[in-house]
């Protein structure tokens, strides 16, 4: 018998609004990453051969149960993350349709069974589940993040190891608790916050009992666990960075389009891999545009970022824009104390400048004037992401196509949001690898086997 003793040092969690500490939370090590995986690995094959009807119904409590709590749940958000309740009470019911949407696609992982073209042999096709999932999560949505990858995970049969962000660990740790009041057997999901991510994500990663790991965060660090799996030929899900482009054409709707891009750009303060980042306006709608969006910022008064680092990254690529050229038309007002940055209009954006290159990641709108269609798409997609876009059209047709021409997982046709727990979320390009939700979603905890059956 190996005894593990848990971590008896601490971190703490600030948050963001006041940068008062508002918890400590025990510092998982090496040690409690292996003491993880050694629970997910025993309880694997037991919750494997629970019959999926099964599994289903402790998805479907775990549902319930997150809605019934959604006050809590939002409070936690919102004080550990920074974002409005308002932000977090709609992330709370996002997150929790990941369970309810994953206990009916729970019952429905059939395979096929064929004839071989040449004769002489029948195939039948199973799905089963991966086996012990490694999952990291990033702090800008602390429950959905995690829930868009448990569920999916349980679902197919897998247990779980999941190490959330150490800005926003307290979300996940209550959602653990809310998933064993629903039923989830001991061991199934583990949670490992620390200030040491690369030790604790590296122990899993190098485990012989991990057979999978999917990852939500930046580009930089899922190329470093890519690496990582590598050497292990790890099953591996990627949801990275995006630098979403959000289209506004000669014959748009403008006040549709505005908005649309207060959500697509300041839900959540700019802070999601999903937020437009580059608004791409034709030139003769640019001074309506401007002007609406402009009135709208200036009464908006957006939730902190997640740090004073954040906030001095966004600081430093406003202030680069304006140095060269760029104009600051429109400003919102900030609340003091906390890491705040006003919500921020910027026009005569160059495609070079570093913020039309780089996701801004804060409440700043940057404004690309375009005149040609095939011009303005070549300057959407010379970008090396391709997670989110957004189109905003008088006519469908128009709005298809260019929707079509972008080089993106997701495009909100007339709308600005994609996010939806039924369709497949994800990224192409260097945005990531694989797709979360929909039916595709429990694909990537499923390993496909077949028998090829002589026939003669
Ligand atoms: P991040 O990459 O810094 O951190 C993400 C997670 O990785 C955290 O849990 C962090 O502790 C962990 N981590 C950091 N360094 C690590 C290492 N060396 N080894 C192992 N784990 C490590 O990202 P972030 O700042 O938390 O989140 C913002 C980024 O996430 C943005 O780029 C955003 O676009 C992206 N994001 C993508 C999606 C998506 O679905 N595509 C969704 C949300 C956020």
């Amino acid at each position: 018998m190996t005894i593990t003793i848990p971590s008896t040092t601490t971190f703490a969690v600030h948050d963001p609004a006041t940068t008062e500490v508002i918890a400590q939370v025990a510092d998982g090590t090496a040690a409690d990453a292996r003491a993880a995986v050694d629970a997910a690995a025993a309880a694997f094959p037991a919750w494997a051969a629970t019959p999926s009807r099964v599994r289903a119904e402790v998805l479907r409590r775990a549902f319930a149960l997150i809605v019934a709590d959604t006050e809590h749940l939002a409070a936690l958000i919102h004080s550990e993350n920074g974002k409005s309740l308002d932000d977090a009470r709609a992330e709370v019911g996002y997150a929790a349709e990941f369970f309810r949407w994953f206990s009916e696609e729970a019952v429905r992982t059939e395979g096929s069974y064929g004839e071989s073209p040449a004769g002489g042999t029948r195939t039948i096709v199973m799905h089963k589940p991966v086996g012990v999932a490694a999952l990291v999560t990033p702090w800008n949505f602390p429950a959905a993040m995690a829930t868009r990858k448990i569920a999916p995970a349980l679902a197919a049969g897998c247990t779980v190891v999941l190490k959330p962000a150490a800005e926003t660990p307290l979300t996940a740790l209550a959602i653990a608790e809310l998933l064993t009041a629903a039923g989830v057997p001991e061991g199934v999901v583990g949670v490992v916050p620390t200030t040491a991510p690369a030790e604790v994500v590296s122990t899993w990663l190098t485990d012989d009992r991990v057979r999978k790991v999917s990852f939500t965060g930046s580009t930089d660090v899922g190329k470093v666990l890519l690496k990582l799996a590598a050497d292990r030929v790890l099953n591996s899900s990627m949801e990275l960075g995006g630098n979403a482009p959000f289209v506004v054409t000669a014959d748009a709707d403008i006040e549709a389009a505005v908005a649309g891009a207060m959500i697509a750009k300041f839900r959540n303060a700019g802070q999601a891999c999903t937020a437009a980042n580059r608004f791409f306006v034709h030139e003769d709608v640019l001074d309506k545009f401007v002007a609406s969006l402009g009135e709208a910022i200036e009464g908006l008064q957006v939730a902190p970022l997640i740090s004073a680092k954040a906030v001095d990254g966004v600081t430093a690529l406003v202030d680069e824009a304006v140095d060269a050229g760029a104009r600051l038309t429109h400003r919102g007002s900030t609340d003091t104390g906390g890491w705040f940055y006003p919500a921020t209009l910027l026009v005569d954006v160059h495609p070079g400048m570093r913020i039309a290159r780089e996701e801004i990641f804060g409440p700043v709108v940057s404004v690309i004037t375009w005149r040609d269609e095939q011009a303005m798409l070549a300057q959407a997609n010379d970008s090396e992401s391709g997670l989110a876009a957004y189109v905003y059209a008088g006519r469908l047709q128009d709005a298809l196509r260019i929707a079509e021409g972008l080089e993106a997982g997701m495009v909100g046709v007339n709308r600005g949001v994609v996010s939806d727990p039924s369709t497949p979320f994800g990224g192409v390009k260097q945005s990531g690898i694989g797709r979360e939700g929909a039916r595709e979603g429990i694909r990537e905890y499923q390993e496909t086997q077949y028998f090829s059956v002589d026939w003669t």
